[in-house]
């Protein structure tokens, strides 16, 4: 077996485990590979094993192997801004960065003229890092909810976050926001969180997705 195939084993059996630990069907915890810095080469292994989804920091770096890989999606998890919405919107499958009602604005006329459909993640901070990694305070939902207007060209999928490390009230402060939202807008929302050194954690207090590229792929260059 490769390495990657181990890894990827690895991986799965932590998911596993950590859901048997809670009461969780493993299947329902989605796997989202995290391939930014790694070549479109090992995307294609990856894909070989049966990985469909995968994670891209930089607009222009995920366009280039989405492009390459017409077959898999590609998602936005890192900072988007107004300037590279066009190429975004073309290229990924579901954005999960969106952090301002000024950036839902921008999609929205875009999407339309582009003729696309593309879900869309908030993603939140909660914890006043946003000058480093971008993220929604809490008090900022409502207006960006109100933003997207519920436009079906950019369907909201969920919440996605990068908790502080260590920080172990996160997970569960992200999940009652969940609730909280779903049931004040009627439908569901996906939680997206959980990284490689703490997906035990996001699992056990209810994510639906755990995006993961170091222990998958390896030390990134
Ligand atoms: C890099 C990155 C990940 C993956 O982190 P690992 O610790 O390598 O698993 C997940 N989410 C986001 C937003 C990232 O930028």
């Amino acid at each position: 077996m490769s390495d990657l195939a181990l890894r990827l084993e690895a991986i799965r059996e932590r998911i596993h485990r950590a859901c048997v630990s809670c009461g969780r069907a493993p299947e329902s915890v989605d796997l989202l590979a995290v391939s930014k810095f790694h070549s479109v080469e090992q995307v294609r292994e990856a894909a070989a094993l049966g990985l469909r989804a995968f994670g891209e920091n930089y607009v222009q770096a995920g366009c280039a192997k989405a492009e390459a890989l017409p077959d898999l999606n590609f998602v936005l998890i890192g900072p988007l801004q107004r300037n590279k919405a066009k190429p975004a919107l073309l290229h990924f499958r579901e954005l999960m960065t969106l952090d301002r009602p000024e950036l839902a604005l921008r999609l929205r006329p875009l999407a339309e003229e582009l003729n696309v459909r593309c879900g869309v993640w908030i993603q939140l901070d909660l914890w006043g890092e946003a000058t480093k990694i971008g993220g929604c305070p809490e008090e900022g939902i409502p207006a960006l909810v109100g933003a997207l207007g519920q436009d079906p060209r950019l369907p909201l999928q969920g919440f996605m976050a990068i908790p502080p490390p260590g920080m172990d009230t996160a997970f569960l402060q992200l999940a009652k926001l969940r609730e909280t939202w779903q049931q004040r807008l009627g439908f569901p929302l996906r939680l997206s969180m959980g990284m490689s050194d703490d997906l035990e954690k996001a699992i056990l207090a209810g994510t639906d997705q755990v995006r993961i590229g170091t222990a998958l792929f390896g030390e990134r260059a």
